[in-house]
């Protein structure tokens, strides 16, 4: 093969490969992003119930606090049935009672309610707890897995970048020109095997005389069709 082509067709391997590595680094991010996401839900789930959990604790509090309120009216309304002097003041007394015990019964009912209510969320939390935890050494484990993985993508990074240097040093001004060229528009395919005499870039066949130009290897043919650089591949060995 021709040198000038046999330095495109490693040209083009290289580029391939640094255009390769974008990709790889975006798998590496969306692996990070969706672990955090999963952290972040399991956070808010945690934190809704600690909310609810303290909104049921505040209010169960508050009955305890209205029926030590009551115990004492009822004591003092007790006392005063001993000063009674008319039967209106009895009733009056009696209505009184009547509607701490009631207010009595709705706050024990209440606390029992309230109790049922902690008692479900406490189990619910513990598994919002253990969803979290877990959440969160995943996203520890992605750092950790991104940190090597980065690691060795930038060491190959700067061998293959290495490599084009090198080569882009041994090749002529005029025919990295016009590389570049075609890689504007056909990007990782601007040096392309002929199989079957046809173009791998456009799929299209090309013509006899190309197609010989091609086999032949010492110029440098582009399809007629696309214009992209052809080549024909080395025998499998
Ligand atoms: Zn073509």
């Amino acid at each position: 093969m021709n040198k000038y082509l046999n330095q495109l067709v490693q040209l083009s391997t290289i580029d391939q490969e640094i255009d390769d590595f974008g990709p790889r680094i975006e798998k590496i991010e969306r692996a990070l992003n969706g672990a955090l996401d999963t952290k972040q839900e399991a956070q808010l789930k945690l934190d809704e119930l600690v909310t609810q959990t303290k909104e049921a604790q505040l209010k169960r509090s508050q009955h305890e606090l209205h029926l030590a309120e009551l115990s004492d009216k009822i004591k003092d309304i007790a006392k005063k049935v001993g000063a009674i002097k008319s039967e209106k003041e009895q009733k009056a007394l009696q209505l009184e009672e009547e509607i701490c015990k009631e207010q009595c019964d709705f706050s024990n009912e209440e606390i029992e309610r309230l109790d049922k209510i902690i008692e479900s969320k406490n189990g619910y939390l513990e598994e919002a707890k253990a969803h979290f935890e877990a959440a969160e050494q995943k996203v520890e484990a992605a750092k950790v897995a991104i940190a090597s993985e980065m690691e060795s993508i930038d060491k190959e990074r700067a061998s293959v970048y290495a490599k084009k240097e090198q080569l882009v040093g041994q090749m002529s001004q005029k025919i990295l020109t016009f590389y570049e060229k075609i890689r504007k528009w056909a990007k990782n395919t601007a040096v392309v095997p002929v199989r079957k005499q046809a173009c791998y870039g456009c799929f299209m066949r090309i013509n006899d005389k190309t197609y010989a130009a091609v086999l032949k290897g010492e110029d440098i043919v582009t399809c007629p069709h696309c214009g992209r650089i052809l080549y024909k591949e080395a025998e499998a060995v």
